[in-house]
């Protein structure tokens, strides 16, 4: 399978006449404006100048904020501006929108220009948490959203995010089944972390909201990798991006947080063997897959540490033939 890249392109909250009541989206993408075709053209150029495009599929990816949004004038120069590189070994164009941006014109447009995955930012498919958050859409507009693109044939992703102000294992969980049922390819989780000059800091401020702790956020992140994983939903991505205004004070922000989430998994596998065996050993050789080997150890050794409370030697080894979170042990 090849290797996939994607030439990201920040289009900041200029698109964007919403406030979310956790955005702050020049924060987030650390960029006060939105790129100039020439910009454009030279960041794609200088990615593929490092790129092999026989061995690795790569895609131009408008995220940030709400590419449908923008005039559609704005659009076509931003699409038309990234054509000509799909004779030099672009597969296709991703963006990232928000569902209430979407409409039989701009799918239709959309089309035209091969985009080849739509990201829809939902959120979350409760109706109370989508108010609380101001999100200004309900349910039908992204079921509406969904059809659109569905008729086009555009494949389309779902971001949806982890506690959020009215949020619980239970309405994360069914946004999860929901986004499965809609047919989506990808997901994005992202936890929620309230960043300065956004409405939800000043709540959380004056103590009327609670930013979940990042072992919370850990946990329940996890039900819904193990989940999209089970219903073969690609998970693109797990927290957020580091960025200069989010830091490791600011629970549930951590830069590692998706190989917590990972490491998370394989701790629960470990501590059933262990509570299976029953016994302590010598030592212990246990066979990951390559993809698994940094998640199986553990985000600073820690599942390595846990097995080392059991046995004296604990080495790991590569085994590719094993697939997914499979492994094989073998004790002295
Ligand atoms: S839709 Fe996105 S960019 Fe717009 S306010 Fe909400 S989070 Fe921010």
């Amino acid at each position: 399978m090849k290797k996939h890249i994607n030439i990201p392109i920040f289009i900041p909250e200029a698109a964007c006449p919403n406030r979310c009541i956790y955005c702050n989206q020049f924060r987030i993408t650390d960029k006060l404006h939105s790129p100039s075709i020439d910009e454009i053209h030279v960041k794609i150029e200088s990615y593929l100048s490092t790129i092999d495009t026989e061995k690795t599929e790569v895609e131009i990816a408008f995220f940030g904020g709400n590419f449908t949004g923008l005039p559609i004038e704005e659009q076509i120069a931003y699409l038309e501006s990234v054509k000509p590189y799909f004779d030099k070994g672009v597969k296709g164009i991703r963006l990232s929108t928000r569902p209430d941006y979407i409409n039989e014109e701009k799918v239709e447009l959309l089309a035209k220009y091969r985009v080849s995955e739509v990201e829809l930012g939902i959120q979350s498919t409760n109706q109370k948490v989508l108010s609380l958050c101001r999100r200004g859409y309900d349910v039908i507009e992204i079921d509406k959203a969904v059809g659109w693109l569905k008729r086009y044939e555009i494949p389309f992703g779902m971001q949806m995010m982890v506690g959020l102000p009215g949020g619980s294992i239970e309405n994360e969980m069914q946004t999860a089944l929901d986004i499965h049922n809609w047919g989506a390819i990808s997901t994005r989780i992202y936890p929620l972390v309230p960043i300065e000059d956004s409405p939800l800091f000043d709540l959380m401020r004056k103590g009327e909201y609670h930013a979940l702790s990042l072992d919370k956020a850990i946990m329940r992140s996890k039900l819904l990798l193990l989940f999209f994983e089970n219903h073969q939903i690609k998970v693109l991505r797990i927290g957020l991006h580091p960025s200069k205004n989010l830091t490791i004070d600011t629970e549930p922000f951590h830069p590692a947080f998706g190989q917590l989430v990972k490491t998370s998994i394989w701790k629960d596998i470990f501590n059933a063997y262990l509570k299976d065996i029953g016994y302590t050993s010598d030592s212990i050789r246990i066979s990951v897959a390559e993809k698994e080997m940094l998640y199986a150890v553990g985000y600073q050794s820690s599942n390595q540490n846990l097995l080392k409370l059991h046995f004296n030697k604990v080495n790991f080894i590569i085994d590719n033939t094993l697939k997914g979170r499979s492994y094989n042990v073998g004790i002295n």
